[in-house]
């Protein structure tokens, strides 16, 4: 066997992050190259990887936390989070087992949406913990593979193909095993597949007419429980769009801007099951390897793809300050209060503090500000610039200090 080539740690600048030992298994298989153990990974590191190159990036696999990652991965730039996820099929996403979600950032999200960290108001729940979108080296790389899909020159099924025929029980389940019950309907027998289950009660779907898997950009709802429930599943869709959940995309992306790329193995039901987890895990490493087929490599002297058209300036990161405006414009969106670039009223009720004209001489006096009579234009304004020197960006989400701990609303 030739001897493989071994790299330095902080060579690798794209890190693709798995969970299940299917969802590694998969990936495995899409590298072009494979590397030996680079020099310099921390010794007290206890995940696994594996090294290579794909479409002349520097790829590190890795079953790891985003941590430990990071420690031992000094250069990684870009995180995929590739794997499997529950399907949220609505009249907008008709997804189906085997098809590909990515997380695109739209009007009101970063494509994840942190489902389950924020707290319970009287009328709406209001969400603390913004995961940031990915780089946008990445998200112009999607808009690449936006358009190879339309021209129909994209290659995943190929991809699929030639993993498939190294991994052959990773292939593709029959499509009669591709169930979606009705919402109210319930699994039923003591059986993990839908034998007994009564197949008069599954949703009625027009047959496709292709395998290939399709590929759906959207929000996917992300949160720290399994979603094994289709009320769970549908009130996910209705509240924020989902047309997919997962259970790891949110905590990650707090650490390190990724994007999310979920092959779909289930529907999040009582009737979830792993008969197409190898597949779905296998759909979503291809997507994988056409994005960064797709994406300008940072290697020096390298030149970049064929496919890619950005150029050195799209791949920077945004500046922190960006980041706080961003989560703030998110904010103010979802509770109406557009206004908070003028207005320590829109202000304080975007970060949850008592935004009332009674407790502006306490917001004041927290917040050393000495201007204008209480309630006035000025107070107004200087409140509002104090207010906004006084936040930071932390893990994606907007920090309060403590000292305004006691202002919570
Ligand atoms: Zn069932």
């Amino acid at each position: 066997m030739a001897r493989l080539e071994t790299r330095k740690s902080e060579d690798y600048y794209v890190a693709c992050l798995t969970v299940i030992p299917e969802e590694f298994a998969a990936f495995r298989e899409v590298y072009d190259k494979r590397h030996s153990r680079p020099l310099g990974i921390d010794p007290r590191d206890p995940n696994q990887y594996e090294f290579g190159e794909i479409a002349g990036h520097n790829v590190v696999l890795c079953s790891a936390t985003a941590a430990d990652l990071l420690r031992s991965f000094e250069g990684i730039k870009y995180a995929l989070l590739v794997g499997i996820g529950g399907g949220v099929p609505s009249r907008a996403c008709d997804v189906r087992l085997g098809d590909i979600v990515v997380g695109t950032p739209g009007y009101l999200s970063s494509g994840i949406t942190h489902h389950d960290q924020g707290k319970q108001l009287s009328d709406r729940f209001m969400h603390l913990n913004f995961p940031v979108p990915p780089p946008r080296a990445i998200q112009a790389a999607v808009s690449q593979m936006r358009v190879r899909e339309l021209d129909k020159s994209s290659k995943i099924p190929n991809i699929i193909s030639s993993v498939v025929g190294k991994l052959p029980s990773f292939n593709r389940p029959d499509n009669r095993s591709d169930h979606l019950f009705q919402a109210d309907y319930e699994h039923a027998g003591e059986g993990s597949d839908c034998d007994e289950c009564d197949k008069k009660r599954l949703v009625q779907r027009s047959a496709r007419d292709n395998l290939a898997p399709q590929i759906h950009y959207g929000v996917i709802a992300s949160g720290g429980l399994l979603v094994r429930s289709a009320a769970k599943r549908d009130s996910l869709r209705d509240l924020y769009n989902a047309c997919c959940i997962d259970m790891e995309a949110a905590g990650i992306m707090g650490t390190l801007p990724s994007l999310v790329i979920r092959g779909i193995s289930d529907y999040a039901d009582s009737h979830k099951n792993d008969h197409w987890q190898k597949y779905a895990a296998v759909a979503a490493a291809a997507f994988a390897k056409e994005l960064l087929q797709c994406l300008p490599s940072l290697l020096a002297g390298s030149t970049s793809c064929s496919d890619g058209t950005s150029d050195e300036s799209t791949v920077t990161t945004q500046p922190i300050s960006h980041t706080l405006e961003n989560l703030l414009e998110r904010e103010a969106r979802t509770i109406k209060a557009y206004n908070w670039r003028e207005s320590i009223v829109d202000l304080s009720k975007i970060l949850g503090l008592k935004w009332d004209v009674g407790s502006r001489p306490q917001l004041a006096n927290a917040l050393q500000v000495n201007k204008g009579p209480n309630g006035s234009a000025t107070q107004n304004n200087a409140l509002r610039r104090a207010l906004m020197k006084e936040l930071r960006v932390e893990n994606g989400s907007i920090v309060i200090p403590g000292h305004l701990q006691a202002l919570r609303n």
